[in-house]
């Protein structure tokens, strides 16, 4: 099929969730798209965050065909290798002790939502519990993922949302504290807000929550969905403060391009909230997703992703720096590693977009006038070059 009865065929029978961009993307080398017209382009969106080995690693491919070939599916009913294997690793990569897979990222929420109730439940028998949440956070779309993510034109439309959720503002330590209560059960929020505009929070902060936390017996869950698995130089972003969170949510690229989520709960969690019965999913742990989530964390260490992320991303924050310089319209840098931010001022960040893929550059905006950058993890510093030279074209167009 041609490129244009793709795309008409698509938006006849698609629901129309998606503003698209009229691109057909066939396949993917490296760091690089093709589309069904023969066009190249530079990836750094990376299917947003997910791609993180780049397309068409060989190990990668080679292992998910073997799994296909061997076994899909079982059910939750029965054990698998593949999802003993991706646990331990997992577990291994955190430092923490108990893994639920799930299917994406929103139900990785909703699990941890559950699990925080659940612990507060068997504490004090209250059905009333509370969460705190962040304003500008994201964490899905599902209803509980969607009732603790801080944006009230995602949540207006489908209210009444799940009770309980209060919204404190982010690195803003007093705003938490005024907000806890006997019935809150819960702190969620995300080491770096991706969707939100790229926000890292400070170490003052996360510090400051942790230590709320523990003093009231609160639970600390990190939303490592987007900066996990390695983008901001660190397997999690939260590693790089020390501050470990009591549960933590995991997807896009923990299976690098296969759908799959996960949560996982230190022992003092795993101990005293979720039981047999509480919780289940049909695909989850599924042996397909969790082989690429085995392999994957075996490429990290073969290819030595976090020391190439470490190595590279100084050099992405100065390119991006520069630019901030050059153009007027570019106003700040925010981000950490591979996860970066530009703020854009003057114009619509999604004019630039749209001028960046007409110049073979595929990036994606965050929150309502930021560029953001989240390639794969192992892009080359000419990469970065290249990607500076085709966003001045854009730019300059
Ligand atoms: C993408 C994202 C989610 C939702 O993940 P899905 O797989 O799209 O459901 C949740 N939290 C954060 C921080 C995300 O970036």
């Amino acid at each position: 099929m041609k490129t244009s009865e793709i795309i008409k065929e698509a938006d006849q029978y698609l629901l129309h969730t998606y503003n698209r961009y009229p691109v057909v993307f066939e396949r993917g080398r490296g760091v690089r798209l093709y589309d069904t017209d023969g066009r190249e382009y530079l990836d750094f969106a990376a299917g947003i965050a997910v791609f993180g080995l780049g397309y068409g690693n060989e190990t990668y491919n080679a292992a998910l065909k073997d799994q296909i070939d061997k076994i899909i599916h079982t059910s939750n009913l029965y054990y698998n290798e593949p999802m003993a294997e991706a646990a331990r690793k997992l577990a291994e990569a955190s430092g923490m002790d108990k893994v639920f897979f799930t299917n994406s990222g929103t139900e990785a929420i909703e699990g941890a939502i559950k699990v925080a109730r659940k612990y507060a439940y068997l504490k004090d028998g209250g059905t009333d519990h509370e969460i705190i949440a962040m304003k500008h956070s994201f964490h899905g779309r599902s209803m509980g993922a969607l009732s603790v993510t801080g944006n009230s034109h995602y949540q207006e439309p489908f209210k009444p949302l799940i009770g309980g959720i209060r919204f404190a503002d982010f690195n803003d330590l007093d705003s938490v504290k005024a907000l806890i209560n006997r019935k809150t059960c819960a702190v969620i929020l995300e080491p770096i807000q991706g969707e939100g505009g790229i926000y890292p929070a400070t170490e003052e902060f996360l510090r400051g929550v942790k230590q709320l936390c523990e003093e009231q017996d609160i639970l600390l869950i990190f939303d490592e969905i987007q900066c996990g698995m390695g983008r901001s130089g660190y397997m999690f972003a939260w590693q790089e403060y020390g501050v470990q969170p009591d549960v933590m949510t995991c997807a896009k690229a923990l299976g690098c391009g296969v759908p799959v989520g996960a949560f996982v709960l230190n022992q003092k969690t795993a101990e005293r909230s979720l039981v047999p019965g509480d919780h289940g999913t049909t695909y989850g742990g599924n042996p397909l997703a969790c082989r690429a989530v085995s392999t994957v964390f075996d490429l990290f260490e073969s290819e030595h992703i976090l020391e190439h992320v470490r190595e590279t991303a100084p050099y992405l924050e100065q390119t991006l720096d520069g630019l901030v310089e050059e153009y007027d319209c570019l106003e700040a840098r925010r981000g950490r590693g591979l996860i970066q931010g530009l703020v854009v001022k003057g114009r619509p960040v999604g004019e630039v977009v749209k001028k960046c893929m007409e110049n073979g550059l595929v990036v994606i905006s965050a929150g309502s006038d930021v560029l953001r950058f989240v390639p794969p993890l192992v892009i080359t510093k000419d990469d970065i070059d290249e990607m500076a030279g085709k966003l001045r074209a854009a730019l300059a167009s």
